[in-house]
């Protein structure tokens, strides 16, 4: 699926773009159960096209300086992203910052939306056109607050959306795409090292394959692996704020890219929000997880009894990923590693057939009827698998069913058919 960045400097109105332009799509999204925090992509489909849109905005600009803040998103953006979206507010006009972040933009050849925000009116429109002189082509008017223009806009974005994506073209077949992340200091370029170390790195082409230049192929258990943004795991951290928020950026952005995400943790620390955001990132993108816990060099007897404990209440929302014990440094356990994703991909694609199934929901159904509610007792009909990658179930009901319900479901439906390092998404459609 395609990546478009939003770019921009602050206030422009980045955030309420992104909000209209998911409001659009509220009306059609299914009943996902999960939480979502924090997140910064999300899924998008206009016009029949689905692409993923990444909110680059998110912290202020103190500490790093505004100039270098913006230039640091527009470089990620570019380095992520199939199409940038551009948006500049045209009741300011086009500042110095703006300017450099166009050359910056030019330079990186990727294809750019130029949006003028704030265009609430037809008076705005004047406002809009002086944007021409950034060179960027059209400046699209846009009120991100009241939607006027907005799908011009996206209609814009789709036209500007390369057939072939740059980055997350599709591999041929065999080729998986995997991300190794978590946050900083867990291990994660030196576990890319101890990998790429011991196994062949693919120089060449495999057939058909483009090498992109922030990704490295590999080859691990027989099979090629497109590690994606391995420039984003091999650059040096800065040490401010700003750097922490552009690389949780980019994790997420290379969760989006991959098909499995490969999760860190420092086993010798303490897991810490941060750990938790990187894991609850895959599964709301609805990736493959694997947790690797690093560093298992360093545990003793008692941090390994903390360790089991930590992990079991902190990371609830992935007790079905299949968990390595590594050490990057000593190698140990790394053969481990990718027969894990191998299960975890399995999973990703289980099709169910769909006569077990139902098996499985008139079973539920007899056993474990939903509880009477007002008078009503919502049943489920039957059920159907809608998709792969992940696992997609979607109950045909005569009622709505309550949150409970439907995690009792889940739970039936990883009982019974594994999904192991899968997420599922379960819906609901209601006939009343
Ligand atoms: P990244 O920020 O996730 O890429 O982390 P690095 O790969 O740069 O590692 C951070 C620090 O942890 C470095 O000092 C590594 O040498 C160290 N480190 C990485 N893996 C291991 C491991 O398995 N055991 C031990 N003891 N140290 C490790």
């Amino acid at each position: 699926r395609p990546v478009v960045a939003v770019v921009g400097r602050p206030n422009v109105g980045k955030s309420t773009l992104v909000n209209r332009v998911l409001g659009r799509r509220e009306a059609v999204v299914q009943d996902v159960p999960g939480v979502t925090r924090d997140r910064v992509s999300y899924p998008v489909e206009w016009a029949g096209r689905r692409f993923t849109l990444v909110d680059t905005g998110g912290w202020d600009a103190k500490v790093q300086g505004l100039a270098a803040q913006v230039a640091e998103q527009a470089e990620v953006a570019v380095e992520l992203a199939d199409a940038v979206v551009l948006v500049v507010d045209a009741t300011v006009g086009a500042t110095a910052v703006d300017e450099a972040v166009v050359r910056m933009l030019r330079r990186s050849g990727r294809p750019v939306v130029l949006v003028a925000n704030k265009v609430d009116d037809a008076r705005g429109e004047a406002d809009a056109a002086a944007l021409w002189s950034l060179g960027l082509g059209e400046p699209y008017p846009v009120s991100a607050l009241h939607g006027r223009g907005s799908g011009d806009m996206l209609d814009a974005v789709l036209r500007a959306l390369p057939e072939q994506t740059a980055v997350g073209r599709p591999d041929p077949a065999g080729v998986r795409r995997v991300a190794l992340v978590g946050r900083p200091n867990v291990g994660k370029s030196s576990m890319l090292n101890a990998l790429v170390g011991s196994e062949r790195v693919v120089v060449d082409d495999v057939a058909g394959t483009t090498r992109d230049p922030v990704d490295e192929l590999v080859e691990l258990g027989g099979r090629t692996w497109r590690f994606v943004d391995t420039a984003g795991i091999r650059r040096k951290h800065r040490s401010s704020e700003g750097a922490d928020y552009y690389a949780g950026l980019r994790t997420q952005a290379a969760i989006e890219r991959a098909e499995v995400a490969v999760v860190l943790v420092d086993a010798a620390q303490v897991l810490t929000e941060q750990d938790v955001r990187v894991v609850q990132g895959a599964v709301d993108a609805g990736r493959a997880v694997v947790l690797a816990v690093n560093k298992w060099d360093l545990v003793d007897d008692e941090r390994r009894r903390y360790l089991e404990r930590e992990l079991e209440t902190e990371l609830v929302q992935v007790p079905w990923a299949p968990r390595v014990n590594v050490s990057a440094r000593t190698g140990r356990h790394l053969d481990r590693l990718v027969p894990a994703m191998e299960r975890a991909l399995t999973s990703w694609e289980t099709r169910v057939p769909t006569g077990r199934l139902n098996a499985l929901i008139a079973e539920i159904v007899a056993a474990h009827p939903h509880p009477v509610r007002g008078g009503k007792q919502p049943r489920i009909l039957y059920a159907t698998q809608a998709g792969v990658r992940p696992p997609t179930f979607v109950l045909f009901t005569t009622g709505f069913l309550e949150a409970g319900y439907r995690r009792f479901v889940e739970r039936r439906l990883r009982e019974t058919f594994g999904f192991e390092g899968s997420p599922i998404e379960v819906n609901v459609r209601a006939r009343e």
